[in-house]
């Protein structure tokens, strides 16, 4: 009775896809007719790059793909499953390691030399290709310019301003976005269907937008640490802690880097909240064009001086600085914003009771 839709079939995407990927799938596939010798493929950090890859690896070791995906059920696949594949080499940085050593290109260059293709291609996936060191990227260089045939280079990156033009120019480029927020809160409510609204918005700005990092915020019950850099701030506030019991809570969570993306997401709210209000009161007044008081250029100018010492402190914090030390700082600077300004709430509130008064 059910007929198999054959448009629908060539138009299905690999069960491990996001589905905001599924246009860059197709892409791919009419790409895939006339394969270069290397990509770069760029894009933010959680919105399913590493997914993509994994699909486009699948299918190109496939030996009998379906609809260009991968059969599952093939020696190839097989083999891939295993990770046992003598025609995939998967390079990225080492577990502790600053950069990708040229150590490591060269063994790839080797390695890729020395094995006889099996007839089918040679899939290599650099990830995260902005941490080779300069030496590393020479070497990569070499190998970019003399393809040897039915070699297939995928290069991925979350920083793609990071690399040298010489890289980029040697590879085709295909860039990913992060969805549109609604398809974003969509996915979510799919994959956590448990967890209210509010929740889930908090999660993807907290992530910029990333849904797979932000479901990972979600299932690690991240929001606990969430209420916890809350509380800790009120806390240093009254005074009823001190800068350094705070901080020390914070460095017993699994991932502590996060506290960065708390306050600069809070600064990043402050900043709206500040031009909000203006822009609201100069339509209240009527007024065309609208402008910032002396008192809201200060706050601003808090705001965004904070804003800069926060990535600042996360710079130096991945620098290795002393950890401690460095969510101090930053804690100091937070309280001093808070003494010339009024925290972004309260000030937006007295702003709008000003407005209904007058
Ligand atoms: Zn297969």
């Amino acid at each position: 009775m059910n007929q198999v839709d054959s448009s629908s079939m060539s138009q299905a995407n690999p069960p491990g896809l996001v589905p905001w990927l599924n246009p860059q799938w197709s892409q791919w596939l009419q790409l895939s007719d006339r394969l270069g010798h290397a990509y770069l493929l760029s894009g933010p950090k959680g919105i399913g790059l590493e997914q993509f890859v994994d699909a486009v690896v699948q299918s190109t070791l496939c030996v009998q793909p379906v609809n260009g995906q991968a059969c599952g059920h093939c020696q190839g696949c097989h083999l891939l499953k295993g990770q046992q594949h003598p025609d995939f080499y998967h390079l990225k940085r080492l577990e502790d390691k600053k950069d990708i050593a040229v150590d490591q290109v060269r063994g790839l260059i080797n390695k890729l030399n020395e094995t006889s293709h099996q007839g089918g291609y040679k899939v290599i996936w650099i990830e995260g290709v902005e941490f080779l060191n300069q030496s590393a990227f020479n070497a990569l260089l070499k190998t970019l310019e003399e393809p040897a045939a039915h070699t297939l280079f995928l290069l991925t990156t979350h920083e793609i301003g990071r690399l040298p033009a010489t890289i980029k120019s040697r590879c085709q480029q295909l860039s990913f976005t992060p969805p549109a927020l609604e398809d974003a809160i969509e996915w979510l409510h799919q994959k956590a269907p448990q967890v209210d609204g509010a929740l889930v918005k908090r999660a993807l700005r907290l992530n910029w937008g990333a849904p797979l990092d932000a479901l990972q915020w979600i299932e690690a019950a991240k929001f606990e640490e969430d209420t916890q850099w809350k509380d800790g701030l009120k806390q240093l506030q009254s005074g009823r802690k001190s800068v350094s019991q705070v901080v020390s809570e914070w460095l017993k969570w699994s991932t502590p880097i996060t506290v960065f993306d708390y306050f600069y997401q809070w600064s990043v709210s402050a900043v709206r909240s500040v031009t909000y209000v203006s822009v609201a009161q100069a339509e209240k007044e009527s007024d065309q064009a609208w402008s910032l008081s002396a008192e809201q250029t200060l706050q601003l100018q808090n705001w965004l001086r904070f804003q800069q010492a926060t990535l600042q402190a996360k710079e130096n914090w991945l620098g290795n600085a002393n950890k401690e030390l460095v969510l101090e700082t930053l804690c100091l600077e937070w309280l001093e914003v808070q003494q010339i300004a009024e925290p972004f709430q309260s000030v937006f509130q007295s702003r709008i009771q000003k407005g209904s008064l007058s």
